[in-house]
């Protein structure tokens, strides 16, 4: 016998969403299996209802009401699955949290996660965004998830390639988006272990330290330590991380820019394209630190917007707008922005 589905009604998700905004949910779902969502489906009334996804809440800009069923990702387990001569797959439940995975990886003697450290939010979205940091992303340790079609009630099981990662997307930000759930996902945990260091910050801590071989340990609190001192926690001040994705431009583009402002931050990419640095741009148009309304950009870091305290998501927006009108009207960039907004 399976018990009731847990079905909340008008429920406030200030407290699910990092940025704290205001927004009521019609109806709340807490979806701990697949079987959790197999029976929503069939439910006459909330299977017809239009869906939202929602998992740690953490990359979201909320600017309305939510008059659909929100499915808040619940379902758990953490489990080596398999060892084989080159690596160690690991696979989680949608629902566990991401960071406390990371440790869990490294307390079973699972390294490999240790650069994405202290990245807010569940397993299951991790793959929304292909989330990534110091040098990491998550198409470099991923195996395969499953996914729940929310029409048909099959679970399907997609690899890397159908994924189609990219920077800061997938198929989860395309044409699957609100189409399907995921529910677990299988981590590649590469054996052996190399550490992977190449990002500035963390060869600073090299220097720093004098550790030239660190364990996975120790890029793990070097990275959980540059974090802290750089971004916002949201638990204090409210914020999504990075609200702009660093731009990718053609040589010529990147030529013309740098003709524009020679000292703009960029980086060559494997392809032959560049990336630019949003939050450079973003400060060198004086943003940082300003306001519009109880929206603002953090003192620390240009690219992190925070909420000042009671801001609304159409105040977000305001000044999301605003940023992208200077930065466009100086480098002629149109900033794309990271989370879903909704
Ligand atoms: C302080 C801070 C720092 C951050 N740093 C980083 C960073 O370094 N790198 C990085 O990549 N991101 C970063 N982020 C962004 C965020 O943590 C990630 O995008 C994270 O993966 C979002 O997870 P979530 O569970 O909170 O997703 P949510 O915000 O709940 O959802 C995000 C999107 O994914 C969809 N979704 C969620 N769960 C599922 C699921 N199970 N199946 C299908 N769709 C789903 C939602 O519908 C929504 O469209 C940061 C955020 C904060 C607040």
């Amino acid at each position: 016998m399976h018990s009731p589905l847990a079905v909340e009604n008008g429920t406030n998700l200030k407290p699910y969403n990092t940025f704290g905004l205001p927004c009521v949910a019609r109806t709340l779902v807490r979806i701990t299996s697949e079987a959790d969502v197999r029976r929503l489906l069939g439910d006459p009334e909330l299977g017809r209802a239009p869906k939202f996804i929602l998992g740690g809440g953490s990359n979201l800009v909320l600017t309305r009401d939510l008059d659909a069923c929100v499915l808040k990702l619940e379902v758990k387990g953490r489990a080596l699955v398999e060892t084989r001569d080159d690596c160690h797959i690991v696979e989680v439940g949608a629902g566990e949290n991401w960071h406390d995975t990371v440790q869990w990886c490294l307390a079973q003697g699972l390294p490999g996660l240790e650069n994405m450290a202290l990245i807010p939010g569940t397993v299951g979205a991790a793959p929304v965004q292909n989330i990534g940091a110091y040098g990491i992303e998550l198409k470099d340790r991923f195996e395969s998830l499953d996914a729940v079609d929310l029409v048909t009630g099959r679970t399907i099981t997609l690899t890397a390639e159908q994924c189609r990662f990219g920077y800061r997307d997938s198929v989860f930000k395309q044409h699957l988006a609100g189409k399907s759930i995921i529910t677990r996902v299988r981590l590649r945990l590469p054996r052996p272990w190399q550490p992977v260091l190449g990002y500035l910050e963390l060869e600073r801590k090299v220097q720093e330290t004098g550790i030239t071989e660190p364990s996975a340990q120790q890029i793990f609190d070097w990275v959980c330590a540059v974090r802290r001192a750089k971004l916002p926690d949201p638990a204090v001040v409210g914020n999504v991380g990075s609200f702009f994705k660093n731009p990718v431009v053609t040589p010529e583009q990147c030529r013309d820019i740098i003709a524009r402002d020679p000292h703009i931050v960029h980086y060559p990419m494997e392809d032959g394209s560049f990336k630019l640095a949003a939050g450079w741009m973003i400060d060198a148009c004086g943003w940082k630190g300003k306001s519009i309304g109880r929206a603002g950009v953090y003192e620390k870091q240009a690219l992190v917007l925070v909420n000042r305290g009671g801001a609304s998501g159409a105040e977000v927006v305001t000044l999301a707008r605003a940023i992208q009108e200077s930065v466009y009207g100086r480098f002629g960039i149109r900033l794309e922005p990271e989370p879903v907004v909704v």
